[in-house]
């Protein structure tokens, strides 16, 4: 049998083979959707011949999008590229490359990350005279970033009959975020939020481009399609809309976006938003021990608003999952680790088959500490950016100088270290640069350089010059490695002797050198730099260490032991989540993304104390909603403890406010009215039952009853 059927369930196997018009494939955690959507695009091209240039596919993380790009290319004997594997920005950035000239917009215009955002913003403050005081960057970016909600923001930015104006009876604010959006126009540089943004635009204005995308595209598909937003739907179905071929696959109960704008309402009613929509459920999970799906299938039947599955697995038992309950922090700590440690002897395990995972990330304080004393090896694959470190940025900034030789690149490196090449040359630079409306770097190559000599600027170019010409025969770790020895900056890290400093640009390198390995095409400067530029933190390479991210980093990823530390009340679920049916759902999806991580064990543990407000921490309310015998309890709860949660749980417990919309005259609602559910969508109420007050609901959406109440 073909690779890509091979060992697969009649409906992952008709998952795969259905490959003409609007399917969706609607399964729980483990059950094999990534690995139909692999196998579906190693079908595409092998069994029916398919051009790679022809298929998108499409994740939301980088991590993913490089782990499916594996997948894919194991898959297939013949060398192909997988040129459309990637995320929905990643994707945005090749089409922007490709045509953002339409826009007026150069092809070589950079992506720029909140660290390049506040730059902008110091450039500014400078120039206005502001301080601190006016406003927090922070407090700024999110203003800006509300700002551009609105999209009229981008004609400004690329046409030049609009521009940017300024008048007198602007705010300091709107004063602010013009000028950001003039230095933005200046630099060429767009965020994260302007990338999608960009594309709809093009789309709009320019309909050669959307028909050349869609005429190209004849194959979409989509993973985790539940953490879809407006946008990202928007943009994939109006691709879609020639071909009509688009296959999404998802899971509502793992809707953990919806902060950031998901609608799992995309999946759910994908069948009414298209025409003959193929739905495949797959029920088998693969991933974990039948102990960890039951645990996982009872927290998240405590949701009411949701479509229920039936989850089975043939996978042989394992133990039993874990509660532990500690006396304080400590003693949870000591359990976690001492776990692992034995783990290692008794069962062979390496310290990469563990993961820790967290609510939030300064709950991983307490863990952290512990591993450091007890010499376990970790890395945290969530909280301070990796990448916005200075030392990654400056080394980033070296190799951007070589293809791009943007000023905000230009900026960081010139003086790093430090050539003379001061606040006073920068500006009669940055001078010479406005009135020729170019460049700092080429005014620099094309002006005459005495302005500047007493510095040290030649060998500055040189090297940026020599790799220039060289870059394109190297490999990018050989690159990164050269230049940073031959700009000076290796030996200014080593003088200033910041160890963590030097280690993490090792680790840079080392990860470049993963990446090369396993990029599946050779890799080239260009690329690497699209891809590095949309990096978040969990896409760091992983060695033999303890993995230690948020719940949300780790969605669709698996590991053989899962700890879920810190699941207090309050924690998980968040404490803004109590008083909100909607959100303590959500925080209800998150624990079910977290138990459905391990494949052999789950762990979850807690420990008595006091928050920082001051709370006693009780544990999380969602261990009591499940029946205690499906899982092993260490450690002792106190009965007033108990008692204290229980009375909290009882007094904190949001009600559904499922019925929102009316269609009868009178306040009650009456058999055969209309309802409209947050997630079901329109309802008609077949029964009621007034003793306990459930209404039995009728939903197109799901073309099922359900009981609310
Ligand atoms: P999630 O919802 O967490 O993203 P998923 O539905 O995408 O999960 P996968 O990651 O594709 O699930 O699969 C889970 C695990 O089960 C993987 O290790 C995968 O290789 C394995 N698997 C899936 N289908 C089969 C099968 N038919 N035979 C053997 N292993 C399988
Ligand atoms: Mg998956």
């Amino acid at each position: 049998m073909e690779k890509y059927f091979e060992n697969l369930n009649p409906p992952q196997i008709d998952a795969v083979s259905s490959t003409e018009g609007y399917i969706r494939v609607l399964a729980g955690a483990g059950s094999g959707k990534t690995k139909v959507l692999t196998n579906r695009y190693a079908y595409l091209v092998e069994g029916l011949g398919i051009s790679t240039q022809n298929i998108l596919c499409v994740t939301f993380t980088n991590k993913a999008a490089n782990e499916m790009r594996k997948r894919i290319k194991r898959l297939l004997h013949e060398q192909s590229e997988g040129i459309y594997i990637s995320t929905f920005h990643g994707f945005g950035v090749k089409i922007l490359k490709e045509d953002i000239h339409h826009i007026n917009y150069p092809k070589n215009f950079s992506i720029i990350d909140t660290e390049d955002q506040k730059t902008i913003l110091r450039e500014i403050y400078e120039e206005l005279n502001l301080t601190i005081k006016f406003m927090k960057f922070k407090e700024l970016l999110r203003k800006i970033s509300l700002f551009k909600l609105n999209p009229k923001y981008i004609s400004w930015l690329v046409d030049p009959t609009k521009g940017i104006t300024f008048d007198d009876s602007m705010t300091t604010l709107d004063i602010v975020i013009r000028k950001y959006l003039y230095k933005q126009r200046k630099y060429f540089a767009l965020d994260f939020q302007d990338i999608l943004n960009f594309v709809m635009y093009l789309f709009d204005n320019h309909l050669d481009t959307l028909k050349k995308w869609q005429s190209r595209l004849h194959y979409i598909q989509v993973d985790e399609f539940q953490d879809c937003s407006d946008q990202q739907y928007a943009f994939v179905s109006r691709l879609a809309q020639k071909n009509n071929n688009l296959f999404v696959v998802g899971d509502p109960d793992q809707t953990i976006y919806t902060w950031r704008g998901a609608k799992p309402q995309y999946l759910i009613n994908f069948d009414k938003n298209h025409q003959n929509v193929k739905t495949i459920i797959l029920n088998q999970n693969y991933r974990s021990t039948p102990e960890i799906l039951d645990l996982s299938n009872k927290i998240i039947k405590n949701n009411k608003l949701r479509i229920d599955k039936d989850l089975f697995t043939e996978n042989p038992n394992g133990i039993q999952t874990v509660h532990f309950h500690g006396k304080n922090e400590f003693e949870e700590t000591k359990y976690v680790i001492s776990t692992i440690n034995s783990y290692i002897t008794t069962k062979s395990a390496n310290f990469k088959d563990f993961c820790i995972l967290y609510r939030a990330n300064n709950v991983s304080r307490f863990i952290e500490q512990g591993l450091l004393q007890e010499d376990v090896p970790y890395v945290v694959l969530s909280g301070v950016s990796f990448f916005e470190r200075r030392e990654i940025k400056d080394a980033l900034a070296y190799l951007k100088m070589v293809i791009y030789s943007d000023d905000l690149s230009f900026l960081r490196t010139v003086n790093m270290p430090k050539r003379k090449f001061g606040k006073v040359k920068l500006k009669k630079l940055k001078e010479i640069a406005d009135g020729n409306d170019n460049t700092l770097y080429n005014t620099l190559l094309i002006s005459d350089r005495n302005a500047f000599s007493g510095t040290d600027i030649e060998s500055y170019i040189a090297v940026i010059e020599k790799f220039k010409k060289e870059y394109s025969k190297m490999k990018v770790s050989e690159i990164l490695r050269d230049i940073l020895d031959q700009s000076g900056y290796d030996i200014l890290l080593r003088t200033e002797g910041d160890q963590d400093r030097i280690d993490n640009i090792a680790e840079l390198l080392f990860s470049i050198q993963n990446l090369e390995h396993e990029y599946g095409e050779p890799l080239t400067l260009e690329d690497y730099l699209e891809q590095v530029s949309l990096y978040t933190d969990t896409e760091r390479q992983e060695k033999d260490a303890v993995k230690l991210m948020t719940i949300h980093s780790a969605k669709g990823l698996e590991f053989p032991y899962v700890f879920l530390v810190g699941f207090n009340d309050g924690l998980l679920p968040n404490f803004r989540a109590l008083k909100d049916l909607n959100k303590l759902e959500e925080e209800r999806r998150l624990t079910y993304v977290a138990v459905t991580r391990a494949e052999k064990e789950f762990h979850m543990t807690e420990s008595e104390g006091y928050t920082f407000q001051g709370a006693r921490k009780i544990p999380s309310r969602f261990i009591f909603e499940i029946k205690q015998n499906i899982f092993t309890r260490i450690g002792e709860i106190d009965k007033d403890l108990l008692e204290e949660s229980i009375k909290t749980y009882t007094n904190n417990s949001p009600q559904p406010e499922t019925i929102m919309v009316k269609n009868s005259e009178s306040n009650l609602y009456e058999i055969n009215s209309f309802v409209k559910h947050p997630i079901f969508g329109k309802g008609e109420i077949k029964e009621i039952d007034d003793s306990s007050g459930t209404y039995k609901i009728y939903f197109e959406s799901i073309d099922s009853i359900r009981e609310i109440n």
